[in-house]
């Protein structure tokens, strides 16, 4: 009887904070909100950005007047970021959430579309990689990945190209919000764009010449800049956690000794374990590129600039 009441109450008052939630979130006052928060932290806009490569670019462009808070810290995988609720307020508190659909499920369920900046919505996206060939991959772990029920793949900052394209469009989405530093935002975001334009180039010009273009990953987290400079991923898995079957380690072998691949790409926050497998098979040598979701010891540049060296070496480029 007693235990009856108690639910039926706490049910209604879990039904009253919905309410409540529902009514903060789609009144008509964001727009005051993010001009409040602007003003909050000494004339600095509170910006929010999701994981590494979007903190790094919205530091660039929002110079000194945003303060940029990471919802990720460095070391964790991004794709697997639960929020506190801490995190969640200073999310709904923002000036502006910068983020990338798709990357991390519990962003994409806290973010509201007047205080948030979709990466991949201001780029032209590339299909989500697909394995068509491997019949036998386990249902369960596809469903735990982030990436699932994606149509494009949402790795997009691994193109530097389209990175500069974002910095222009955050820029003008940082003047929207924070019109006071309107052209503090446009300039600084010109200048990233420029910067990563000129990294751009140095990829286009050391991968020129190279003795095979297949790139073969432990996971696929490299679509843009296989897109962006011709070259051909290959994925051993999808996704980072799941062991690849038995079946497509040895298709992925056959294709890489067929290709002439010296080496097989492994990253810092997974196992090498998979890739030294297929490395001892094909006879190949493993090497790290980094997907730059975490921060490297260096920043995003550097960190592209020792991928790119990387690359020279294991697909065998003349500059
Ligand atoms: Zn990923």
């Amino acid at each position: 009887m007693m235990s009856g009441f108690s639910r039926s109450r706490a049910v209604g008052l879990l039904a009253a904070a919905a309410l409540l939630t529902a009514t903060a979130a789609c009144g008509s006052g964001s727009a005051e909100t993010a001009a409040t928060s602007s003003s909050a932290d000494g004339g600095k806009a509170e910006v929010v950005a999701a994981f590494y490569p979007l903190q790094w670019l919205t530091e660039q462009v929002g110079g000194s007047d945003a303060s940029v808070t990471g919802l990720t810290a460095p070391g964790v995988e991004p794709h697997d970021l639960e929020l506190s609720i801490q995190q969640v307020t200073e999310l709904k508190d923002a000036a502006l959430t910068v983020y990338i659909k798709g990357i991390q499920p519990a962003v994409d369920d806290a973010v509201e579309p007047d205080t948030s900046f979709d990466a991949a919505i201001a780029v032209t996206t590339i299909p989500a990689g697909e394995h068509t060939e491997e019949e036998g991959a386990e249902e369960g772990a596809e469903e735990e990945h982030g990436h699932e029920e994606l149509s494009y793949d949402p790795h997009l900052w691994l193109d530097p190209a389209r990175l500069a394209t974002v910095a222009t469009k955050l820029g003008e989405r940082l003047a929207a919000a924070d019109p006071a530093h309107a052209q503090g935002y446009k300039d600084r975001a010109a200048k990233t764009a420029a910067t990563l334009g000129t990294l751009d180039q140095e990829f286009t010009k050391g991968l020129t010449t190279c003795k095979t273009r297949t790139l073969v990953t432990a996971h696929e987290a490299f679509g843009y800049l296989a897109d962006r400079y011709k070259l051909k991923q290959v994925g051993i898995t999808l996704d980072p956690e799941t062991e690849p079957s038995p079946t497509r380690l040895s298709e992925v072998a056959k294709l890489a000794k067929a290709e002439g691949v010296t080496t097989i790409f492994t990253e810092s926050l997974v196992s090498p374990k998979v890739a030294e497998v297929l490395a001892a098979q094909v006879g190949a040598k493993t090497a790290v590129l980094d997907p730059l979701e975490s921060k490297p010891s260096g920043d995003y540049l550097s960190a592209m600039r020792d991928n790119l060296k990387t690359l020279q070496t294991a697909l065998g480029c003349t500059a």
